[in-house]
């Protein structure tokens, strides 16, 4: 680029970084640097190219270190942090039963406050800079506001799924859970002015039903309405196992997928989570009607819910995108090793080590994620213009080193300890193990332990 660069004032200069940039040419800029001024990447370029006009609040030496965009979770529970560990295996519908269900209905806004502070902690440690909560358990107002409020005062940017259930007392929905879809859509507008039109891009939020056995074909219908009148997207957990077609079956005679197609529930708007139990032909079906998916490997096996077929669904036209689901089903919320484990599985799956690279899965880690999200012209790749979200990769560790692919590295020899620096939105919130956020590590474990008293009895 042309540099007109008398004293450009930047807030942090990260110099000297091999930067993994993911934008649309997946250019990887060997020896860079990058000014961020504000919350935005003001200028990224090559060595080559710096000048010593540039005055930075904060130099950061990157020598030998590499920068990725942050990565971007999809698909959580918050709340679920604090059930790590509880209900080990068990499958679905058991570990909902036995875990998921009694504790989310003693969920207050404040349990759900302090597992957001943890989740912004734990994510921020490995590389995420933005979390999406699919929110579901609404058995008293305003739950959802402690999720946001945390991430909001952490720093980390968020996503509220604002889930809701109409039906499916029958089929295990708890009935404190019931609202009408309009009770819901009032909600995401109470929350929307709230929240995300303060939040400068900090917090977005989103409707749609928790589960397909909890929403009748008036709610589906509803849904996509509100979604299409008020351009605000939505999701779902879309057959993560048989269940779905059983309860749906049962109640229309016909499978959760056709189901979907009839209402025009499947849309690009739509962001289905899970997706395992498909058919080829569900699979272009969802494919061709531009419905992004949320892949959570580790919970998939987790739970022994079976192989979400990715391929098949990228090679339909469907974007996917990577969660690690709630941390109960996970047992974690680290975005590293989503990476590894969401590339193994498919490896396996497909006996063939081809059909999925490292940088597929960076990819949908982040510009693509950023896509899903809808949230592409802010983030998922290092540009100038972008909001800088980033992390600052550390390969001189055991597990990392020699280095011949960062991409490689990063996806297959890496841990939390290779993450050095976590910024979002132009602030450091992680740095050589220090938690920079408005709450550190030793407040939120104290609280939490509190908490864990009162909520397991
Ligand atoms: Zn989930």
């Amino acid at each position: 680029m042309e540099l007109n660069t008398n004293n450009i004032k930047l807030d942090i200069l990260i110099k000297n970084a091999k930067i993994i940039t993911m934008n649309d040419n997946e250019e990887i800029i060997n020896n860079g640097f990058i000014g961020i001024q504000d919350n935005k990447i003001k200028i990224i370029d090559e060595m080559d190219n710096y000048n010593e006009n540039f005055i930075a609040e904060k130099y950061i030496e990157a020598k030998g270190k590499i920068v990725f965009p942050g990565l971007i979770n999809t698909h959580t529970h918050a709340y679920q942090i604090l059930l790590k560990g509880l209900g080990a295996d068990l499958n679905l519908m058991d570990w909902v039963k036995a875990v998921v269900a009694p504790y989310s209905q003693k969920i207050t806004k404040k349990i759900n406050y302090y597992a957001a502070l943890l989740v912004a902690l734990e994510s921020l440690q490995s590389g995420c800079t933005m979390v999406a909560d699919f929110f579901y358990a609404h058995h008293k107002p305003k739950l959802s506001d402690g999720v946001i409020e945390g991430f909001l005062d952490m720093g980390i940017r968020g996503l509220m799924i604002r889930n809701f259930h109409d039906c499916g007392v029958e089929n295990g929905i708890p009935e404190s859970y019931l609202e009408t879809p309009e009770e819901a859509f009032e909600d995401v507008e109470r929350l929307i002015n709230k929240y995300e039109v303060k939040s400068d891009g900090m917090m977005k939020i989103w409707t749609g039903p928790g589960v397909t056995w909890g929403i009748s074909k008036r709610g589906l219908e509803a849904t996509v309405e509100y979604s299409k009148s008020n351009n605000i997207p939505y999701s779902i957990h879309l057959l993560e196992t048989e269940d779905d077609n059983t309860h749906i079956k049962k109640e229309y005679n016909k499978k959760a997928i056709e189901l979907m197609e009839e209402v025009g529930f499947l849309t690009p708007n739509l962001l289905a989570a899970h997706c395992v139990k498909l058919t080829d032909e569900e699979c272009e079906v969802l494919g061709s009607n531009g419905v992004n998916v949320a892949y959570n490997a580790a919970s998939n096996m987790y739970l022994g819910s079976g192989i979400p077929p990715i391929i098949k669904l990228k090679n339909s036209g469907s974007k996917i995108s990577l969660g690690t689901d709630g941390a109960a089903s996970n047992n974690s919320m680290d975005m590293i090793e989503t990476l590894k484990l969401s590339a193994l599985l498919q490896k396996v799956s497909h006996e063939k080590p081809n059909i999925i690279s490292a940088e597929n899965v960076l990819k949908m880690a982040t510009k693509e994620a950023a896509e899903t999200l809808k949230m592409d012209k802010e983030v998922g790749s290092l540009e100038e213009g972008k909001k800088a979200d980033l992390f600052i990769f550390n390969p001189e560790k055991p597990k990392s080193i020699p280095i011949h692919n960062p991409v490689a590295t990063l996806v297959y020899s890496s841990s939390l300890e290779n993450v050095e620096t976590t910024i979002v939105n132009g602030k450091i919130l992680y740095e050589n193990n220090e938690f920079k956020t408005k709450y550190d590590k030793k407040y939120v474990f104290n609280k939490i332990n509190n908490l864990m008293v009162d909520l397991i009895e």
